[in-house]
């Protein structure tokens, strides 16, 4: 019999671990937490939170030499210095433009929805739930969330200091700098160029084909993908109780409704009217890469899947997506930008904060930079958060940064899904452009 295509395939698993984790939730409730039950829940939970963990390893040992292979084959094939400005400047304007559309996105809602107010004023209850949360953190979260605090406000800079890193093999072994090893790459690409012919040629054809091996290697551990995804959201849906919903439920209706209009109708109308790519084609292709970047909550790890479906799905060059979306799966964060601007403002409408039309601005401005700096890995942008909680002087901010970590993967998965899906619409807007010629 003929394996399901890779989308259902991961669909199928997210179904399954989904009502897996509700019938033990509530097998649980009945049985007592001491009982055999509650023990067999406990061991099945732990053996999946170990397969999760070797699928996530798995997807994340492809990053660098993808990165680096991808990098450099795609940008030492573009035609010398001029065809990369332009493909540069190009990029740079769509990510750009993409984010501050996500951002206004947010910022409209959350001013509209006002999930931090209850009758106009700040809600108390609200406030205490943050308050109870941050007692009843976890160390880890807590350890997580005070070292993120120390940061400065010049913290603000910290992407340009990411892009030059001091020792590049350093910076590879870890996820959360990987945009140095980008930099690194088309610095290094853009040198292959300027090498004599022959040379030149015999180095392109060594990245090329070291680029096409681990594009297999990428195939083999996607046939792994619906074990790991059933791994990965068994524990999530298992954790995540309904009095989540209770107290934060407008505040999760408002990032999710501004999560969707962007996925749903700012980015397909901008491929469809401006550019006049079919979007429904784009985002069925790239169904596999959204359904992982939704499993995982994380761009990065999702990076090899979303070159795959970009390049065979939806006909992009390896010349293209070698330059726009390993950068884009570090840089070009439409999700994470909305995200953080509506963390922001629902934290100053808690606290009881008015921010000012320059207020405002500032958020809008620092979500924009600071969306630049976030890795693509699970819950990155709280650092961000708080990071302009405090420069916008809001009172409480770690309190509530450790609040929301406690109820973030939810909204993790779908943010990182926008994210990738914002980097492929990049990748065929610039295509495009370039006048290649699309499958969608
Ligand atoms: N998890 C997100 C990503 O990987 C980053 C974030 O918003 O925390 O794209």
């Amino acid at each position: 019999m003929k394996r399901p295509a890779a989308h259902w395939q991961i669909l199928i698993a997210l179904v399954l671990a989904t009502l897996t984790a509700l019938v033990f939730r509530f097998l649980e409730a009945g049985a007592g937490e001491s009982s055999a039950i509650a023990g067999f829940v406990g061991s099945v939970i732990k053996g999946c939170g170990f397969l999760g963990d070797l699928f996530m390893r798995a997807l994340k040992m492809l990053i660098v030499p993808l990165i680096l292979t991808s990098v450099v084959s795609g940008i030492s094939s573009l035609q010398g210095v001029k065809g990369f400005g332009r493909l540069g400047a190009k990029t740079a304007m769509v990510y750009l433009s993409t984010g501050l559309a996500a951002i206004l996105m947010g910022l409209f809602l959350v001013n509209v929805i006002r999930p931090g107010l209850e009758n106009g004023a700040p809600n108390p209850v609200i406030r205490q739930a943050f308050e109870r949360s941050a007692a009843s953190a976890d160390d880890e979260v807590t350890a997580k969330v005070a070292e993120a605090g120390s940061r400065k406000a010049g913290d603000y800079l910290e992407v340009f200091r990411q892009m030059l890193p001091e020792n590049v093999f350093q910076a590879a072994t870890d996820n959360s700098q990987l945009l140095g090893v980008i930099v690194f790459s088309i610095l290094f690409a853009a040198a292959i160029t300027r090498l004599p012919e022959g040379e030149m040629a015999t180095v392109q054809q060594f990245f090329r084909s070291a680029n096409d091996a681990m594009v297999i290697v990428t195939g083999w551990v996607m046939a792994l993908a619906p074990l790991g995804v059933y791994a990965l959201i068994l524990p999530v849906v298992h954790k995540t109780g309904p009095d989540l919903f209770v107290n934060l439920g407008k505040y999760f209706a408002t990032v999710l409704a501004g999560l969707f209009l962007h996925l749903f109708i700012v980015l397909p109308c901008v491929l469809k009217f401006l550019f006049g790519i079919h979007p429904w084609e784009h985002m069925r292709a790239m169904r596999p890469a959204l359904l992982l970047a939704f499993s995982t909550a994380s761009s990065s790890g999702s990076l090899p899947v979303t070159m795959r479906c970009v390049q065979e799905g939806s006909g992009v060059s390896k010349r293209i997506t070698g330059f726009t979306l390993p950068l884009g799966s570090t840089v070009n964060t439409d999700g994470t930008a909305l995200y953080e601007c509506v963390a922001v403002m629902f934290v100053a409408q808690v606290m009881g904060v008015q921010l000012s039309f320059a207020g405002q601005f500032f958020v809008v401005v620092a979500a924009l930079l600071t969306s630049i700096g976030v890795a693509g890995i699970p819950s990155a942008s709280l650092v961000a958060i708080l990071l302009i909680l405090k420069s916008s002087g809001i009172p409480g901010a770690e309190t509530a940064v450790v609040a929301l970590l406690a109820v973030d993967r939810l909204l993790d998965m779908s943010r990182t899904a926008v994210n990738v899906f914002g980097d492929s619409c990049v990748a065929v807007i610039v295509a495009k452009t370039e006048g290649e010629t699309l499958k969608v």
